[in-house]
């Protein structure tokens, strides 16, 4: 099966070649540990996920290497740590935000059915690595120490700004550049900061200090694939600066011109047509929507909008996979147990063509239709969908659907009742009934089911 990524290096979508495939290597940057995940963060952990699934089932499970770090030492990270614990030693307070937030983010994203990597490395266990890639960009001349701080000097690397596509000068005029004295160029960016005593930190040849943010992922993803990996993943929002930062400290360390084959992200994810954001108070916990739907109905959702173009996530999305789904549990047997071995070719075939999910989605439409409920579940089981018992799923009526499912089925057993005894008037009067409340009725030979229209 030929497995085709659009790979934002080059802009096109190419066909995947592993450097080594009994070695498939994917890194993808983790959450930033200071909040509980909201619906943004669930989005590439769920995408990735997918592609995960698309790797091991191409390649084989112990052939591919998922890597998803986590930023646990981080300004935002100490700013709460700060107002929450105010009377106790910073990096203690830091311990109990970080231990939360994590614990927290496992069972946000075991609820939406993601796979766990093979490794979840913390960038304060990496301290040392990145230390040493900072002595050696210093020595290599692609940094220098200003004021306290170690700074990445952008013009010593002939590629940077190869990934956002642009010149030094156009990433000037668009972006908003801190304005330091310590910098030589206003996008030169932090591998070393120092540390006040009030703030975590650690030693080094550069006083007490922690590292920049970009500098982790070089410095996890060296630990545990070298200097050269196969995907390298993230939010579009990444590309630029941290991404394209990224790869100038690798190449520049490793003294090679790629770090990853592939870049690949994610699209951005909207609320009612809104940006999320805190101003609008519009920001949307990942626990609150597993609050009011079936973690099915959010991982579904997610799927059922191309990986690369926005999405808008609205409640009526949300109740529209929801019936869906339902519809789906409507013919799916539990009991069954499925080899993977068996997924039909054109299935995979459409995630194959850069994880084409909604076509994918299309394909188990027209396995419904034609009643091939098997491949119907098998399928769906492929993308983490239709996997609890039907009972369960049916015991679920989600608050925010204002569809009373009990009520439904009630009037469809009337109904059937009103139909047996020749009732016709009483029977056509339900079905009319449902139809002026949205949901149609179809009856099929041995049972009535439901549809919102
Ligand atoms: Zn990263």
């Amino acid at each position: 099966m030929e497995l085709k990524l659009y790979n934002t290096l080059s802009k096109t979508k190419e066909l995947f070649v592993p450097i080594d495939k009994e070695d498939i290597r994917l890194y993808v940057c983790g959450p930033t540990v200071y909040d509980l995940a909201h619906i943004g963060n669930a989005r590439p952990v769920i995408v990735f996920d997918l592609l995960y699934r698309i790797l091991n089932n191409i390649f084989g499970k112990d052939n591919v290497t998922y890597i998803r770090n986590i930023t646990d030492v981080d300004d935002k990270i100490n700013n709460r740590a700060y107002a929450e614990y105010p009377n106790i030693f910073i990096n203690d307070a830091i311990n109990k935000i970080t231990a939360g937030v994590i614990k927290s983010f496992h069972e946000d994203i075991f609820s939406l059915g993601c796979l766990n990597p093979d490794f979840e490395p913390k960038a304060t266990e990496n301290i040392s690595e990145m230390q040493e890639i900072i002595l050696a960009l210093i020595k290599s001349k692609n940094a220098y120490v200003s004021e306290n701080h170690v700074l990445f000097d952008v013009t010593s690397y002939k590629n940077y700004g190869k990934l956002t596509n642009r010149t030094l000068k156009e990433m000037i005029s668009g972006s908003r550049i801190e304005v330091a004295t310590y910098k030589r160029h206003p996008l030169d960016f932090v591998l070393w900061k120092p540390s006040s005593e009030i703030e975590p930190g650690w030693m080094s040849p550069w006083g007490y200090g922690r590292p920049g943010w970009h500098l982790e992922c070089s410095a996890m993803s060296t630990k545990y694939f070298g200097s050269h990996f196969d995907i390298h993943g993230g939010g579009i929002d990444l590309i630029f600066p941290h991404h394209e930062n990224e790869i100038s400290q690798s190449c520049c360390f490793h003294k090679n011109d790629k770090m990853a084959n592939f870049f690949i992200h994610n699209g951005i994810l909207n609320i009612e047509g809104k940006k999320m954001s805190k101003s609008l108070g519009n920001i949307l916990k990942i626990k609150e929507l597993l609050n009011k739907w079936p973690s099915e109905v959010i991982r579904f959702n997610m799927l059922r909008t191309h990986y690369r173009q926005p999405i808008d996530w609205t409640e009526t999305s949300l109740k529209e996979s929801w019936l869906i789904l339902n519809k789906w549990y409507d013919v799916t047997e539990d009991q069954k147990i499925f080899d993977e071995n068996n997924i039909p070719y054109e299935f995979i075939e459409s995630l194959c063509d850069d994880l084409n999910s909604p076509l994918a989605i299309s394909k188990l439409h027209e396995f419904y239709k034609e009643g091939n409920y098997d491949d119907l579940r098998l399928c769906g089981n492929f993308l983490g969908l239709l996997k609890i018992g039907k009972k369960d799923w049916k015991n679920w009526i989600p608050s925010a659907s204002n569809i009373d499912v009990n009520q439904i089925e009630m009037l469809i057993t009337e109904r059937e009742e009103a139909r047996k005894n020749k009732d016709f008037a009483q029977s056509d009067k339900i079905r009319d009934n449902l139809i002026a409340k949205g949901i149609k009725l179809n009856d099929n030979k041995d049972k009535t089911t439901w549809e919102v229209l």
